[in-house]
Parts: structure tokens; sequence; C-alpha cells
């Protein structure tokens, strides 16, 4: 999402003379746009400041701007370490060549108000991916559940869904620009509702107006996702069979203490309800480990609900306190660190398994792979996705990025799967 939204802050400054620049000694203004979600992430950008402050100390006129939730989120607090210069949250960058310009070293510029209905719509991004092969398009803004443990309907403010009409002209220019997948991103794709519009009206559209695009989306809530989406994923070949179904957590206590409104019945009840429609459909999901009050039940509970679903991949976390939530406000961040830790590790063990058994379902199947370039680890090997999410690597000097090849799995890691050519 901020690689989306910093696309856009590229468009929103270009026609003001700002230009990309890769060598951070070259640049007159420093940006980093950022996340709250967890602690960590946030402390990666203060140490980032002090990185771009070293520019600063060579090169006083340099500005320093922090982009994003953290903007959101710490507002003046920001201005008053002295070391940035622009403070601008999710829904200020129109106001950005503004706040530039009024910006001076001792003179810092601040906009974090959040909007109603700010959607960037009719901006075209400047895109950032080199390859020219998948783009993100953001096709709603904000958030308006209230997970206990979750800074982002905070710092992103409440959820508005974009204009369908600019959606479907920014997916049919990308397939014009030569993009071969797009990707459309909210943080509840399944609450998309413009005028008569649903989620499941978009995504068909999007599909239908350009069949030769692949089409992903993220992220699926489980308490929104509807049988009509999966209707219209199992009727389009060019809608790719993944979805990101972030599950949080096994036990249905933890589930409402999280405020997640649904069960793990429900959960798994969704989940049948994705492979009744595409059998071949991966799942994924988000996990968080040791959440305030959480027994060691309830993390048995995750990990046989990892077990039940035998998910494709994850993203796993342990819980980082939020200030503002609900949770920091109500209940104890009690789980010791080393607790916390554990149980993480225990998941991470349980899913690397689990990626490994899936893979190996694999093995003799074949897939269309979008080629992304060459893999990392041996240029005579070219590597893409699969439409399963999958990272495939195969040998190939023939095809090039933006191809769309044929492959057979041969073999595979946890991570990969090994191909040839079909
Ligand atoms: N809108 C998406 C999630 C966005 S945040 C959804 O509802 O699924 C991405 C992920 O970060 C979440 O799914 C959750 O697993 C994790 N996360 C959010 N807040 C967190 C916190 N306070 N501590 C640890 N992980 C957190
Ligand atoms: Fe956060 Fe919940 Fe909204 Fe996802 S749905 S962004 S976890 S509040």
């Amino acid at each position: 999402m901020n690689v989306a939204d910093t696309e856009v802050v590229f468009a929103l400054l270009a026609p003001h003379g700002y230009v990309r620049t890769e060598d951070m000694s070259e640049a007159d203004v420093i940006m980093a746009n950022t996340c709250s979600v967890r602690d960590n992430a946030e402390q990666r950008i203060h140490g980032r400041i002090e990185q771009f402050n070293l520019q600063k100390r060579a090169r006083p006129e340099v500005l320093v701007g922090i982009l994003g939730c953290m903007a959101e989120r710490m507002k003046e607090e920001l201005l008053e370490s002295g070391k940035v210069d622009i403070v601008a949250g999710p829904d200020s960058y129109r106001s950005l060549p503004v706040l530039l310009q009024n910006a001076a070293p001792g003179q810092p510029q601040i906009n974090v108000q959040l909007s109603r209905d700010e959607t960037y719509a009719e901006i075209v991004p400047v895109r950032l991916d080199k390859n020219g092969v998948s783009a993100f398009i953001s096709i709603m803004r904000g958030c308006n559940n209230v997970c206990s443990y979750c800074v982002v309907p905070y710092t992103r403010g409440a959820e508005r869904s974009r204009d369908w009409h600019s959606i479907v002209r920014e997916a049919c220019k990308c397939f014009e620009d030569g993009y071969k997948e797009v990707t459309l991103l909210g943080q509840n794709v399944d609450s998309y509702k413009y005028e008569d519009c649903n989620f499941a009206g978009l995504l068909k559209m999007v599909a239908e107006a350009c069949p030769g695009l692949r089409v992903r989306f993220s992220t699926s809530n489980p308490q929104d996702i509807s049988d009509e989406v999966l209707q219209v994923m199992a009727s389009h070949d060019n809608i790719c069979h993944h979805i990101h179904l972030p599950v949080q957590s096994g036990s249905d206590r933890m589930l409402e203490k999280m405020r997640r409104r649904y069960t793990r019945a429900w959960y798994l009840d969704r989940v049948a309800a994705i492979r009744c429609y595409m059998p071949d459909c991966a799942i994924s999901t988000d996990v968080i480990a040791g959440f305030c009050s959480e027994t060691e039940e309830d993390h048995k509970d995750t990990l046989s609900l990892f077990e039940e679903v035998g998910f494709d991949a994850a993203f796993m976390f342990y819980y980082s306190e939020r200030p503002g939530t609900l949770a920091a406000r109500k209940y104890p961040d009690d789980v010791p660190q080393d607790v916390k830790t554990r149980r993480l590790e225990e998941i991470i063990a349980v899913q690397n398994r689990l990626s490994l058994e899936s893979n190996r379902r694999d093995i003799g199947k074949r897939f269309t792979v979008l080629v992304e370039g060459p893999s990392k680890r041996n240029p005579a090997e070219l590597c893409g996705r699969a439409g399963n999410n999958k990272m495939c690597v195969w040998p190939d000097t023939e095809h090039r990025a933006g191809d769309f090849v044929e492959v057979e799995v041969l073999d595979c890691t946890q991570a990969t799967l090994l191909c040839k050519l079909a």
C-alpha cells in the first residue's frame, strides 16, 4: 500500500519540477513513506531519519520528510526532534508541493488532516516497478473496523471507496502501458462500495475490461468475503486463484478480544467455500502470536487451525502494542516477550512445514507463470509467480520480464517451485 501511495506522491510532485533520484547524496528532498503497524517498523524509520540527517549535515538545505502512518500517529512529536522538516499524513499528499515550498531548515511544515473522501482517484501514479510488469491499484483507503490491536483506523482514517470508473480506467491504462498484472489494494476489499458497485462487481469489471491482464487483490477480511466474489474469481481465467485471508488467531476467545467479527468455525467455513469454488486456490494468512492474555491453550488453537487449513503461506508476527488502540487502553500487554517469541517460532515452524507440503503437492503440475526477470541465484534461470502466488524458477534464456510462460514443476524447496519449460 505504501508503494502505491508513494507512486501517487511522485505523480503529485512531478508537475512542480521534482524528479526521482535513487542517489541520496543528490537529493534536495528525502522522504520516507512509513508504516506504524508494529513498533519495529517505526524503529527502522527512526534509524532512517538519522541516516537522512547525515545528508543534512553535509548539505544543510536538504529537506527531510516523513509521510504516511507514522506522520499521522506521531504528528508534532516528529518535528520536536529537529530532524524532520515535513510531516504529511496519508490524506494530505496534495498539499506536499506547498509544504515543500514553505519548508526551510528550522521552518518545518505539517499536514496531518484526515479526509472522509480523499481517494486520489484521478491521479495517474508514477510507477516504481522497474520491470513494468506488475502494478498496484488502490481501490479504497482507510478502515472502518476497529480490531483492538490495530493502529490503521487511527492513522489512515475512515474507509472510503474510490470511483470504479477511475479504477477500470487505471487498469486499462496499465495494460496499454505494457503491464501484465494488477493488484487491487484495500484494507478490506470486500467492503468496497461505490454507488451500487460492490467488490464482486468491481473485480468482474476489471477482469472483463482487460482480459489480457492478470488480476490480484488484497486484503480479504474473513468476516466479509462473499460467495459472489468467489464465483467471479472462479469464472474469470485472468483472476488469480490466491486469497490472502488474515486469521490473526485460531482461538475464539482471542478473536473476540481482538474484535475480529468472526469465529474459528466461520473462518473454516469460508476456507471450505473457497475450496468448493476453486479447489486449486491458494490461501495465505496473517497471524499474531502472544496477544493480550493469550494462554498456551489459545496458542495451541492457532497451531491446530494452521494444521487444519494447511495454509500455503503466512505472514507471522508477535503482538506489538500500539499506542491509542483499544487493546493498549483496555488490556495489559501481559504475555512476556520470551513467550511471544517462542510461540511465534512454533507457528513459523508449523508454517514452514505446511509451505513445503503445499509446494510438494504442486510437483508434476503445470502453471502459467508471469516472468519477473532473472532469478537471484542464477542468471541462466528466470523467476516469476504462478497464479497461486508461488515463486517459480526454471532454466530459460529465451523469455523475458512480462512474458507469460508455461512451466512444469519438477521439484521444490519450502519457498520456491523448481520447474522446467513445459
Ligand atoms: N487490513 C488487514 C490487515 C492490515 S495490517 C486485515 O484486516 O487483515 C497487516 C497485518 O499486521 C495484520 O493482518 C496483522 O496480522 C498485523 N498486525 C496489525 N496490528 C498488529 C500489532 N499491533 N501487532 C502485531 N501485528 C499486527
Ligand atoms: Fe486493522 Fe482490522 Fe482494519 Fe485490518 S480490518 S486494517 S486489522 S482495523
